[in-house]
């Protein structure tokens, strides 16, 4: 007897019709004897229509109404699922994130897991019932409802497998696995059989939604192995692992592209020590996360200048604005520009530790399509630029081509 997690992503849930699919999956391995944890996400569009709604009574709504609200898209869909399995003669229960015993820290809207107490699952599993948990959510030490950042669900699935010393994770969504790219923008791209933790922690937060890039950081953390695969079908997916030598023989595993990325620039900012530290050390106390960073001296002004730039989450580009206003009297600096019409461009492989020349295949393939980079930044395994968002869709397949074929 095995114990499964399975994660079922909104679009594997999105009408009562694909919820008794998954009911159908999930009963299947019940009958060969496994236990099964299921962890659903809301029914597709359900988080962003609410987002939506929000909004519209106010830009900058209260982080912890917005996770009261949120949170009720995933309970939706636990109910749903468990009277599905119940229609089909299953034993089910669906528990809430607090209720299945996961423990965050009072960050709303961005919640950690803190700590795991699954004796209510197991209980439940013993029963012989199929546990259905809401993904995406949590409950701090004080009782308030948090959630775990967009696509949290994959987190709560890795962390329940982890808690749990589940013997199979399984990630359900609406593609055959991991792509060297998003197949709906570049078609030529093909499905990797395996991945290592890095790459994929990699693509994931350089804009690859097909795992949310925290959950990725907790499985490598505690050395959960999961499959990527579709609920659609029973193909073999992809297994997101710990490093193997022979994957350093490829040199770029994937190609991704960030559309959700602003970029903020702070105009002739006094050239004085301790600036940049001001203006970051605020933006992080906001609890908002900056990749790139670019800093240009001005010529030709009266005294020294230099202009700042930065990108974050377009959804935290509100936030840093207003961070950065307030901050105006205290620097100095002229104006500041947000530019939204940005995307990120990543290659990502750990064969690019021993190969090099791979940046400036990256740079020439651009320039051969008159595409301009705006930002630039590496680490080991990855190479980004920020360029116009326009163009950022014909940049990638001509970089996929360039580099996967
Ligand atoms: P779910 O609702 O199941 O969580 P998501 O929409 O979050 O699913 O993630 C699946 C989507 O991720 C796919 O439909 C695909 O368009 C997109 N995607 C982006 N990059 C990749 C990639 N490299 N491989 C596979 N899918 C990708
Ligand atoms: N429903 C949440 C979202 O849309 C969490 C998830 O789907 O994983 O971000
Ligand atoms: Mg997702």
């Amino acid at each position: 007897m095995s114990l499964i997690v399975q994660k079922y992503g909104g679009t594997s849930v999105a009408n009562p019709e694909r919820i008794k699919n998954v009911a159908k999956r999930v009963a299947a391995y019940r009958a060969k004897g496994d236990q099964v944890v299921v962890v659903v996400s809301a029914m597709s569009g359900v988080t962003d229509n609410l987002i939506k709604m929000a909004r519209e009574i106010m830009p900058l709504p209260s982080e912890r109404e917005m996770d009261m609200l949120l949170s009720t898209g995933e309970q939706t869909t636990i109910a749903l699922t468990a009277i599905a399995l119940q229609a089909l003669g299953v034993p089910a229960i669906s528990l809430t994130g607090a209720q299945a015993g996961i423990v965050t820290d009072g960050v709303h809207t961005n919640a950690k897991i803190k700590n795991i107490t699954p004796k209510q699952i197991r209980a439940l599993l013993d029963q012989g019932q199929v546990v259905i948990v809401a993904g995406f959510q949590g409950q701090t030490m004080e009782g308030q409802i948090t959630t775990l950042g967009r696509g949290g669900s994959d987190l709560t699935a890795i962390a329940l497998a982890a808690a749990l010393k589940a013997d199979l994770c399984q990630i359900y969504t609406d593609v055959d696995g991991v792509y060297t790219a998003d197949p709906r923008i570049v078609p030529t791209a093909r499905k990797l059989p395996e991945i290592s933790y890095d790459e994929m922690l990699e693509l994931a937060g350089l804009g690859a939604k097909v795992m949310q890039s925290r959950s990725v950081e907790f499985a490598k953390k505690f050395g959960v192995i999961f499959e990527v695969r579709s609920s659609l079908n029973d193909n073999p997916g992809t297994l997101v692992k710990e490093e193997t030598p022979s994957m350093e023989g490829v040199v770029i595993r994937g190609v991704s592209l960030d559309k959700n990325q602003a970029k903020l620039t702070l105009v002739q900012v006094p050239d004085r020590p301790g600036v940049a530290a001001l203006v970051f050390k605020a933006i992080a106390e906001a609890n908002i996360n900056v990749d790139m960073i670019v800093q240009n001296i001005s010529h030709g002004l009266a005294s020294p200048a230099t202009d700042i730039s930065f990108t974050t989450d377009k959804a935290d580009l509100l936030k840093a604005r207003k961070v950065i206003d307030s901050l105006k009297d205290k620097i100095g600096f002229r104006e500041v520009i947000a530019d939204e019409n940005i995307g990120k461009l990543s290659i990502v492989g750990v064969g690019m530790r021993s190969n090099p020349g791979v940046a400036a295949k990256m740079f020439e393939t651009l320039a051969q399509i008159g595409v301009n980079i705006a930002m630039i930044s590496t680490s080991e395994i990855k190479v980004s630029v920020a360029i116009d968002l326009a163009k950022g869709e014909e940049a990638m397949r001509a970089v996929h081509q360039a580099f996967l074929g």
